[in-house]
């Protein structure tokens, strides 16, 4: 269908070209990363698309960094031209020249080393790269500064959306790419479609030559992963586009992080306490977090990566989860509205999966409307398709992610409390021991 304009057989239709031929006109409710990565798709397959975001600036989002599996790449070959994909490469951190990921206590000292990533596929690139790189591949398409307040239906059926403007917009397709408080999700599933998980995540960022040398030797070229009893966990990321570059294509580059960096994740059982966190910026948030920490009995060489972070770079997010089971996601029945990404399957980033997940969902979407443009299926037929695979997609990243989620919530309990407290001097003597043989 690429270039024929991608008409929809059968279907009322609400574009039509000067050459009689009807196109398919689809409104994405969301310019984050999964209605980017759909809407360039659609863009360059020939479908009349508009993108509605709130955000007035696409480089307004976190400031951390997105792992990109496999399948994630493969998808987004599908869906944008093959100079984004390259900008992509050019722009991100490959997993395979990073050191076995390494897992610490609180005190900093070493528990064991995870498996070697020399055959990773996996990429880290910074989410504010990958959006402003989607962004230009959908062009001006893309409207930014356009919230959807409203959602609903002409007399004879057809999708519309109305924008905090108090206009209107109509469509062959409405999907909802609008996160994880979705209002397209929230108004097809008749409620939320997720919930708190219990804890709450503050991230940052430390260019690794601001840290002490010992404790820039002691994290080296790797991520890790430090964990304490309380519930208190923290995720020590390590990026560099420049040094390890997936494509080493420097004028291609256009990543924003220009050198050896630590992307750091702290997580917290949610409570009053870091509820009230969340209301901090700057200096003070970052100070009340090192602040929490300390008193959990965290050595201070365990929170060098926390203190030396660009105080401008740390944020608090609370973060939600869907249900883990894949029947339990889109519990609508097929039609012209859908949804995609975390409005559907709200995942916690333990699992590293939710921007991957909303990119294939957007490649897997965008398939089965080409075949509904090519006339070999219906809108209706390949929505239902669609959402089918999203569910069984959903429900496995959600199953992942908790089970982190949960580990990290059972060391918050009395038992869990001890077990840790108990078990990591243990573990740190036998890495010692290991090591020194
Ligand atoms: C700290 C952190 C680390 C993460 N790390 C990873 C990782 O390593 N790997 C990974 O795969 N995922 C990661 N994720 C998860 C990932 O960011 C999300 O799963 C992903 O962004 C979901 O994409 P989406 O398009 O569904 O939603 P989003 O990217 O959240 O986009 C939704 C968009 O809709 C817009 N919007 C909302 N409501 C409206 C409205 N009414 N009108 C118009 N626009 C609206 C929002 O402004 C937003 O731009 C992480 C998340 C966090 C918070």
């Amino acid at each position: 269908m690429s270039g024929t304009g991608g008409t929809i057989p059968g279907e009322t239709l609400s574009n039509q070209r000067k050459d009689g031929v009807h196109r398919m006109r689809i409104i994405v409710a969301g310019g984050g990363i999964g209605g980017l990565a759909l809407a360039a798709g659609l863009r360059r397959h020939g479908f009349d698309v508009a993108v509605f975001e709130r955000d007035t600036d696409v480089t307004a989002t976190g400031g951390y960094h997105i792992t990109l599996d496999g399948r994630a790449q493969a998808a987004l070959r599908r869906l944008v031209p093959p100079e984004t994909v390259e900008r992509l490469l050019a722009s991100s951190s490959a997993l395979r020249f990073r050191d076995p990921d390494a897992l610490w206590d609180r005190r900093g000292r070493l528990l064991g080393y995870g498996p070697s990533l020399a055959g990773s596929p996996s990429v880290d690139i910074d989410r504010i790269t990958l959006r402003t790189l989607l962004a230009d591949a959908v062009g001006d398409d893309l409207r930014l500064g356009r919230t959807v307040t409203g959602i609903g239906r002409t007399e004879n059926g057809t999708p519309q959306v109305v924008l905090a403007d108090g206009s209107s917009r109509q469509c062959d397709l409405l999907v909802g790419a609008d996160g994880t408080h979705s209002l397209v999700a929230r108004h097809l599933a008749g409620g939320p479609t997720s919930k708190p998980a219990g804890i709450i995540g503050f991230s940052g960022r430390t260019v690794a030559e601001d840290l002490s040398p010992p404790e820039r030797r002691r994290l080296g070229p790797r991520s890790g992963m430090a964990i304490a009893p309380r519930g208190a966990s923290l995720y020590i990321g390590f990026l560099d586009p420049v040094g390890n570059a997936v494509l080493d294509l420097p004028d291609r580059r256009a990543a924003i992080t220009g050198g050896p960096t630590y992307i750091w994740g702290a997580m917290f059982p949610e409570s009053a306490e870091t509820d009230s966190m969340r209301g901090l910026r700057g200096d003070g948030l970052r100070d009340a977090l090192l602040a929490r920490f300390r008193r959990q009995g965290w050595a201070e060489r365990s929170l060098e990566v926390i203190a030396k972070a660009d105080p401008g770079s740390v944020a608090a997010y609370r973060f939600n989860a869907a249900s883990t089971r894949a029947q339990d996601l889109a519990p609508w029945p097929a039609g012209r509205v859908t949804a995609l990404g975390d409005a559907v399957h709200a995942t916690p980033p333990t699992a590293g999966m939710g921007a991957g997940a909303a990119i294939c969902d957007a490649a897997d979407l965008l398939e089965h409307l080409r075949e509904v443009a090519d006339g070999t299926s219906t809108l209706v037929v390949a929505v239902s398709r669609f959402e089918a695979a999203m569910r069984v997609r959903g429900g496995e990243i959600l199953t992942l992610a908790m089970r982190t989620v949960r580990l990290i919530l059972a060391t918050d309990t009395p038992l869990g409390a001890a077990v840790t407290t108990a078990a990591t001097p243990v573990a740190a003597a036998v890495s010692r021991i290991r090591r020194r043989r």
